[in-house]
């Protein structure tokens, strides 16, 4: 690319405009993801939506491609090209505790927002890790520790500000532009930057939650054990059973470092003695390592997973599952157990079948993964991860392919790609093609490529 486009986005935006090798370029690229390089051509830090307007515009006439980092938690793939926007100083969080609402900017992590909420005893529904990215997890549907409870993230999603591909400034909601907020609940690739999104929040006012780490010589019981049991769980409960090879270092708790350990993950709004007796069954399995389930505030349910804080060299992959019987768990102690000869420093599964359509707040979506009873998560860590993680990830999936769901959530499908139903799929591309007709966002699925 030329510098002719550096110095018209230097002259038209307030933020920084980056191009490699300058001071601050390097901090302004940097993601949670290690795995994957991250280098634009040039880098735009959006102070304001004039800047992703002027950014958008620009980029469009230069015939180049734009992208969006927020925190890097989803970057999957290399970007060596291109102008990259960054979202990190669109910080707003407004709460509206009367219409129970919260506004928050593209650049604000879950933390952010949990943490302004709470003060009025509301909060979001957020995923397993408050590090995260608010825009990017709506995105893509977004399944938290409460997903059985309180639906996919998105169901909570009322409005947005949008520039679209060819720059215009949108405001989804309300009945305006239906069909591009009914995209960006769920449908992964926008048609544009989202600047703004608007958020109902929730009351959960009592929680048992935590998890229960059980050492090796139980793995394959309790996960057995675990399986069987979700086909009995009350709709309140969402559990998930994550296999983690701890390293052994000295951050790692003494009890768990080095080992390999199932960690039992288990979150159900309401009192703690129903919570306790919902959790009966689960504690019975076998003598746990650490037993961490106890009455929780909401606003610390990032702490049922526990999620790494720390930015590393990741590559996940996953998909959903269309149920477990059968001899399901067979297949997955074989493919990834604790004695399987397989990369992965985790392996997890999450039981989403969410029994209630009512937690369908906002409307119609583009999720795709509601017909999935469970995810499963494959992670790998280091310097190798990308190039180990893809073979090793199809090894398991062909291992467990009569048990696959049609659909695979994005979100949950890391370095895989989400699959939505064929009509959701088609029109996510009608979408796409009337929001950014040029593909400027790079939203578009290609064509088929016709062998013949
Ligand atoms: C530790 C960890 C825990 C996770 N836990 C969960 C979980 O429990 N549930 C779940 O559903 N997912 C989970 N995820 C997946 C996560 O939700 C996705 O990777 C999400 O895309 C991350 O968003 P981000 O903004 O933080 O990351 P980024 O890498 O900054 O953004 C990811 C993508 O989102 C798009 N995007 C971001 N901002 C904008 C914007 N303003 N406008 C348009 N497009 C935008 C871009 O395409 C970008 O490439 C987890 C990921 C990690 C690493």
């Amino acid at each position: 690319m030329s510098s002719t486009l550096a110095d018209a986005l230097s002259a038209h935006v307030q933020g920084p405009v980056l191009v490699p090798g300058a001071p601050g370029y390097d901090e302004e690229v940097a993601a949670f993801n290690l795995a994957v390089p991250i280098r634009p051509d040039v880098v735009v830090g959006a102070a304001g939506v004039a800047d992703v307007v002027a950014a958008v515009r620009l980029a469009r006439e230069h015939g180049v491609p734009l992208r969006v980092q927020a925190t890097g938690h989803g970057a999957e793939r290399p970007l060596t090209s291109g102008v990259l926007v960054t979202t990190r100083r669109l910080d707003e969080v407004a709460v509206d505790p009367a219409s129970r609402t919260a506004t928050v900017g593209a650049g604000v992590r879950w933390a952010a927002v949990v943490e302004r909420t709470a003060e009025h005893g509301l909060v979001p529904v957020v995923g397993s890790s408050s590090n995260v990215g608010v825009v990017g997890f709506l995105l893509g549907g977004g399944l938290g520790p409460l997903a059985r409870s309180h639906g996919f993230g998105s169901d909570r999603l009322v409005g947005a500000t949008v520039v679209t591909g060819t720059g215009e400034v949108v405001e989804a909601g309300d009945g305006e532009h239906a069909d591009l907020l009914w995209a960006l609940r769920g449908g992964k690739a926008a048609p544009g930057v989202v600047v703004a999104v608007r958020l109902a929040l929730v009351e959960v006012p009592d929680l048992y939650a935590g998890a229960l780490v059980f050492d090796t010589e139980h793995v394959e019981a309790v996960l057995r054990g675990w399986l069987a049991w979700t086909a009995t769980a009350d709709d309140l409960t969402t559990t998930s059973a994550a296999v983690v090879r701890m390293p052994p270092i000295d951050v790692v708790p003494e009890p768990l470092r080095g080992r390999t350990v199932l960690s039992l993950r288990f979150a159900r709004p309401g009192p703690a003695d129903d919570g306790e007796r919902a959790a009966a069954p689960l504690r019975a399995l076998a003598p746990a390592l650490l037993d961490g389930l106890a009455p929780l505030a909401a606003r610390d349910s990032d702490r049922i997973h526990g999620d790494p804080t720390t930015p590393a060299p990741v590559w996940t992959g996953g998909a959903g599952l269309a149920h477990v019987r059968d001899g399901f768990a067979d297949a997955w102690l074989d493919a990834v157990g604790p004695h399987a000869d397989q990369p992965f420093v985790a392996v997890e599964l999450r039981h989403v079948a969410a029994p209630v359509p009512a937690t369908r707040t906002a409307g119609e979506d583009a999720v795709a993964g509601r017909d999935a009873a469970f995810t499963l998560g494959l992670v790998t860590v280091g310097p190798e991860a990308a190039g180990v993680g893809p073979g090793a990830a199809e090894r398991v999936l062909s291992a467990v392919r009569p048990w696959l769901a049609d659909e695979a959530n994005p979100n949950m499908s890391g370095g895989l790609p989400g699959r939505w139903r064929p009509d959701v799929a088609a029109r996510l591309d009608a979408v796409r093609r009337r929001y950014d007709p040029d593909d400027v966002l790079g939203s578009r699925v290609p064509e088929p490529v016709d062998a013949g």
